[in-house]
């Protein structure tokens, strides 16, 4: 077969706020097209009106642009292929509907809800298929002219898909190799309704993964049984040259293992399992987001892509443009991947560590000033830069900095009673002085100087140190004291120790 551009497509219904394992599949769609400089296609599924959900579609949006995930064309990208909506294609659908019908195979049938229940009632595991067909109301069954007649008046009606029995079916999945199914096993699939004029999914599916050209389709493991009633609907409808690769995703997991990942997962756990907080319409329940709980998306996106692949060797952090480089569907795994939430905690840290002290000092600062406290930006990323190392998040940062910025007013009282001993008072004071004796408050001149008193007096440097620190800090946390008092000044560690004389007790 001639080598086909690749296009890609993610195309979610809009039912609700993305779940993360979507987010997974538009990664490796992204990761896919990106690799082979394809088009990433963004369509909106929307013909199962019963489950739209006014917001949906733009949270989906706003959800990959602050991931960094691209789409080339779609729904608000544009492109040549559109509409990108299905919603808006009713009379593209409605044609192909009738080439099946009138190559015989598809057929139209009129069962109402009732008469369907009524079957299954009567016979056990009923399925509407070859061996059934006959016996129900559908234009196989009836009389040419009834079928007219029932149209014509108006009766309701659904297009279904004659499945021959007992054939084997292929699907080539990239992941999964040569998955065989036999007809016989699936029903006659309704693939319209005259309701609502529109196509079930599997019907506009295929019509628009054809007319859209997209040569793979890489998808969620929940669309495998699907799969081959999709490949016998490219057959009937000639297409099967251009019939796209498949690759179907690996589940995602709950953290134990043990069965699929929900929300109630992610409520009981404590993790969010949507990109963005999501506000529901309905409910006016609020779900949290990746974004809003504080994680940056490059670690989101590194997270996401080792869930389920891996890049052959034990390389952890990977840039987007690394992953798309090293992605392969050839090594996604057939296995349902855990979904490890620490991990993507532990992945934040690590991005934290890459991410430019300014930056962080930046959005710091918002935090600061919202308490009144500024500073300039080249110290607030300089004790950043000696800070970070702590935090998992970037809003744990001004928490963690604080005592740099702000002197303490009260005393840890477990620290106090532990570190503060009796002499420590009048040590302190005589610290003070000795600092103020310094010139050159290098972090390598005050060690030299304190050090040198310390010993010159006989002190004991941890009682000295561990008092210092309560008074420069307020508890026994912390880096290397000179580091800090080097940061805040002469002044202020003059202050800060004077202070804590008078107010530890
Ligand atoms: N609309 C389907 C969904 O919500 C698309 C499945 C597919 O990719 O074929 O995931």
């Amino acid at each position: 077969m001639a080598e086909r551009r690749v296009r890609v497509r993610f195309a979610p219904s809009p039912t609700g706020p993305l779940h993360i394992g979507g987010v997974r599949t538009a990664l490796y769609n992204y990761l896919f097209a990106r690799q082979n400089g394809g088009d990433m296609v963004f369509r909106i599924e929307d013909t199962d009106s019963n489950r739209f959900v006014p917001g949906a579609e733009d949270y989906i949006i706003e959800s990959f642009k602050w991931l960094g995930v691209e789409f080339d064309e779609g729904v608000s990208f544009g492109g040549n292929y559109g509409p990108y909506r299905q919603s808006e294609r009713r009379d593209i659908y409605k044609k192909y509907v009738n080439i099946l019908l009138e190559s015989g195979k598809a057929y139209i049938a009129f069962d109402t809800p009732e008469e369907l229940e009524a079957k299954r009632n009567e016979i056990k595991n009923f399925q509407y298929d070859a061996s059934t067909r006959m016996s129900m109301r559908n234009s196989l069954a009836m009389p040419k002219e009834e079928v007219d007649r029932l149209i014509s008046e108006g009766v309701q009606y659904v297009v279904r898909f004659k499945i021959e029995p007992n054939e084997d079916v292929h699907v080539n999945d990239i992941i999964r190799g040569d998955v065989v199914i036999n007809s016989s096993i699936l029903d006659d699939k309704v693939l319209y309704k005259s309701a609502d004029e529109l196509p079930t999914y599997h019907l506009a599916n295929i019509v628009d993964d054809h007319l859209m050209e997209i040569s793979h389709v890489i998808r969620g493991e929940e669309w495998l049984p699907s799969a081959p009633l999709h490949v016998l609907l490219y057959r009937a409808f000639g297409w099967e040259d251009t019939m796209p690769q498949f690759a179907h995703l690996p589940l995602l997991l709950k953290p134990d293992g043990n069965g699929k990942l929900s929300k109630r997962d992610g409520d009981r756990l404590g993790f969010p399992v949507f990109p963005l907080e999501w506000h529901d319409p309905k409910s006016g329940e609020i779900s949290s987001g990746y974004r809003e709980t504080g994680y940056l998306p490059e670690a989101v996106i590194n997270f996401l892509a080792l869930l389920g692949w891996n890049p052959g060797n034990d390389q952890e952090i990977m840039s987007m443009d690394e992953l798309i480089k090293l992605f392969d569907l050839h090594r996604c795994s057939k296995a349902g991947a855990k979904f490890d939430f620490e991990k993507c905690k532990w992945f934040n840290h690590q991005y934290i560590q890459l991410k430019d002290n300014t930056e962080l000092a930046q959005q710091m600062l918002v935090q600061m000033r919202a308490e009144g406290v500024d500073a300039p930006v080249e110290k607030v990323a300089k004790v950043i830069g000696m800070m970070k190392s702590r935090v998992s998040f970037v809003k744990e940062l001004w928490d963690t900095c604080k005592f740099f910025f702000v002197a303490p007013t009260e005393y840890d009282e477990k620290t106090r009673k532990k570190r503060w001993k009796e002499e420590s008072p009048a040590q302190m004071t005589e610290l003070a002085e000795v600092i103020a004796g310094i010139d050159d408050f290098s972090i390598e001149n005050q060690e030299n100087v304190v050090m040198k008193w310390i010993e010159d007096k006989g002190y004991n440097t941890g009682i000295i140190m561990n008092a210092f620190r309560l008074a420069i800090v307020g508890e026994g946390k912390g880096p290397h004291m000179f580091d800090i008092t080097e940061v805040i000044g002469k002044e202020e560690t003059i202050a800060r120790i004077k202070r804590a004389v008078e107010n530890i007790k």
